[in-house]
């Protein structure tokens, strides 16, 4: 397989600008003009496919600075607001409409609000934290430390075997149809290349050679990184164990192509990796009627 193309989720074209967000009184002058990202879950506020921006903000709102593009300069609110308003589009079904811009300032936008909701304390002692680095990191005052968002790495692969198939497991919390690649979270002291062949062993006793990176992309539902990979399959009997994984079957491009034309399965959304390695494998886009819902 081929090194994947710009993913849906992987585009960025903001300045970051590092040195503003250590900049307070830079970035309060920035502020004043500034345009303001509004999330709920998930979602993001967005009208007829593109991201909607609001101009005024009180000083004592929460933000966080996503960075500058042609003289405009963006944040986010860092607080969820109510994923009920039909303003709010879910980035899932939005991602592939959007510029480089937007969905660059959509992923760091979510990937900090999904941080500062569930981390408003020190891990060390407890005590409530201080947004600083323009929302790029906590401070404890107690005991002097400073805290990141924190990005967990995710593989996600595509093994194929010696007749083309390619691998697919359904895990036992999704729908009867709904099927994807393996994936998994990379584990503490783990390299990517174990990280893959152990999920792939542990869901599916499949064994793997010729790891390949293809890709990666942010997806913060709520913090992942996925990366992507290609792996070539030196075994053929699949065991699941019912409980993680309830199926795993070996797909030809003509028996995938039938099951989704029928119903039988469904294949991940527009926006995924996986969505892109699994058309990689297949050498083609495949139908939106395919997809997941
Ligand atoms: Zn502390």
């Amino acid at each position: 397989m081929k090194p994947l193309a710009p993913l849906p989720l992987g585009r960025f074209q903001a300045n970051r600008n590092a040195a503003l967000r250590l900049n307070a009184t830079e970035l309060e002058i920035v502020r004043a003009s500034g345009k303001f990202l509004q999330c709920a879950p998930g979602s993001l506020h967005a009208v007829n496919d593109s991201l909607t921006f609001t101009s005024d903000v009180y000083p004592e709102i929460d933000v966080a600075y996503l960075g500058e593009s042609d003289g405009e300069h963006f944040f986010a609110y860092l607080e969820f607001f109510d994923p009920d308003s039909t303003q709010f589009q879910n980035i899932r079904s939005l991602a592939p409409m959007l510029s480089d811009l937007e969905v660059g300032l959509a992923a760091s936008a979510l990937a900090l609000v999904n941080w500062h909701t569930t981390h408003k304390h020190c891990p060390r002692c407890g005590a409530f934290t201080e947004i600083t680095q323009g929302g790029w990191s906590r401070w404890c005052e107690a005991d002097s430390t400073e805290h990141y968002p924190r990005t967990d790495p995710v593989i996600i692969v595509g093994v194929i075997d010696a007749d083309d198939r390619i691998l697919l497991a359904r895990q036992a919390v999704w729908k009867e149809t709904d099927y994807s690649i393996v994936a998994g979270f990379v584990e503490a002291g783990e390299t990517l290349e174990s990280a893959v062949a152990r999920e792939v062993k542990e869901e599916t006793s499949i064994e793997i050679q010729d790891i390949s990176y293809l890709g990666n992309q942010p997806w913060p539902f709520p913090a992942s990184l996925m990366l992507g990979f290609s792996a070539r399959a030196t075994s053929k009997d699949i065991v699941v164990d019912g409980t993680e994984i309830a199926e795993a079957h070996w797909f030809t491009k003509v028996e995938l192509a039938d099951a989704c034309e029928n119903g039988r399965v469904r294949i991940p959304a527009k926006s995924s990796i996986a969505r892109k390695i699994i058309e990689a494998w297949y050498e083609s886009e495949m139908p939106d009627s395919w997809t997941r819902t």
